[in-house]
Order: structure tokens, then C-alpha cells, then sequence
């Protein structure tokens, strides 16, 4: 073990000087540990794979577009395939950055999936699949979702409820798309308003004070 005559202190690890007073040490250092910890330079890992997926992306679009330019038929196929890969992709990347919050995520995966499903029924023919399927099968996922997470990792009320009152109202929303008679399969829609009630019941009659305090707490009131 290194000591410092000057301070009577031993010093351990690889030093020249006494760490104090800077003078000399007597002894030799036992341990042949750096002076210093060192940090690992590796890569993550996750990193190494969100790039690799990038690359494989990236190979997709070209190749379908190569593909699509020499086997050209009157249809811009690969279009559909870069669409599709771009919103996969962006429903990863903000599910990455977003991993926090699982609840927060959840909330905002599903305002994605709605608009993109909305854009993509839009610009294929509007068949309304969006607004009949997608919107309430998503709506009632979320919101069963949000409820168990939050019992899981024991959240307080003010971690969840806002983001459970937003998927909520959402979930009234097939109300306006059936009286403007958008709606030819009603049975989804129908059990989403269903969902969307009974969980505002329970908001109600269970967390009313917190749910109260959470909405002005939110608009500042
Ligand atoms: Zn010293």
C-alpha cells in the first residue's frame, strides 16, 4: 500500500503523488487498479440494432422501388411500401423515446395508429375500416391497457388518470360517426362507447376528486 509521509494517510490505487499535498509516496501500490475507474467505450447494443433495422429499412424502400421502376405496370406500388415502413417506423421510434412513461406512450401510440389508419383508408379508397375498426379495437385496447398497467406498477392517480380521461373522450367518439352515418359495422363502435362509459362511471364514482383535481391541476384553474 502507497502512504504519504506528510499526511500518515495510505493511498490506494496507481499513484505517483499523494493525492492531498501532492509530494511524494513511499511503499509500492498493491492493487493494480487504474487511478482512475474505466468507463467502458462499448456500443449499446439497442443502438447497434435501431441502426441495423434503420440499414434494413432503408434497403427495403430501394429495393421495392428498383423492383417496382423495372417491373413497371401503371401502379407506383412501392409508394405504399415506403408509407408503410415509414409509419411502422415512426410508431417504433416514438414508442423508443417515449418508454418512460408506459402509460403516456400508450396514449400517444394510439392517437398515431387512429391518424395514420385514417390517412391510409383515405388515400386507398375510404372503405372506413379506420372509423369501424381500427379507431374503437384501439380505444378499448387502450384503455383496458392503461387500467392494468396502472394497477400493476402501482401509479397514483395523478399518473394515469388525465391520459385514461383522454382515451376516454376519445372513445365517445363513434358517437359522431354514427349519427353522420359513417358507420355500416356498428358492433365495434358500439362496444367502444359501451367501454368508454363504463369506465367513466368508474372515474366517477371511484376516483371523482382525484380525476377533478388532475383536470384543473392540467388547465390551470
Ligand atoms: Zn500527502
Amino acid at each position: 500500500m502507497l502512504y504519504c509521509e506528510y499526511c500518515k494517510v495510505k493511498v490506494a490505487g496507481l499513484h505517483k503523488k499523494c493525492p492531498l499535498c501532492h509530494c511524494n509516496l513511499s511503499g509500492e501500490s498493491q492493487d493494480d487498479l487504474p487511478q482512475y475507474p474505466m468507463i467502458k467505450s462499448e456500443i449499446s447494443k439497442v443502438y447497434f440494432i435501431f441502426k441495423l433495422m434503420k440499414l434494413a429499412a432503408i434497403s427495403a424502400c430501394v429495393v421495392s422501388v428498383l423492383i417496382n421502376y423495372i417491373s413497371y405496370k401503371q401502379t407506383m406500388w412501392s409508394a405504399f411500401v415506403i408509407a408503410g415502413l415509414a409509419c411502422g417506423w415512426l410508431l417504433m421510434t416514438i414508442g423508443i423515446k417515449r418508454k418512460a412513461n408506459l402509460i403516456k406512450l400508450l396514449q400517444w401510440e394510439l392517437y398515431i395508429t387512429c391518424g395514420l389508419a385514417a390517412l391510409w383508408d383515405y388515400f386507398t379508397g375510404w372503405h372506413r375500416w379506420s372509423i369501424e375498426f381500427v379507431l374503437p379495437c384501439s380505444c378499448i385496447a387502450c384503455m383496458v391497457s392503461i387500467a392494468i398497467l396502472s394497477a400493476i406498477l402501482k401509479k397514483q392517480p395523478s399518473e394515469y388518470l388525465i391520459y385514461l380521461n383522454l382515451v376516454n373522450i376519445l372513445g365517445f367518439v363513434p358517437i359522431v360517426f354514427f349519427m353522420l352515418g359513417w358507420l355500416q359495422i356498428e358492433l365495434p363502435s358500439a362496444i367502444c362507447v359501451g367501454c368508454s362509459f363504463l369506465f367513466l362511471t368508474g372515474i366517477v364514482l371511484f376516483k371523482r376528486h382525484a380525476a377533478y383535481g388532475e383536470i384543473k391541476k392540467r388547465l390551470h384553474v
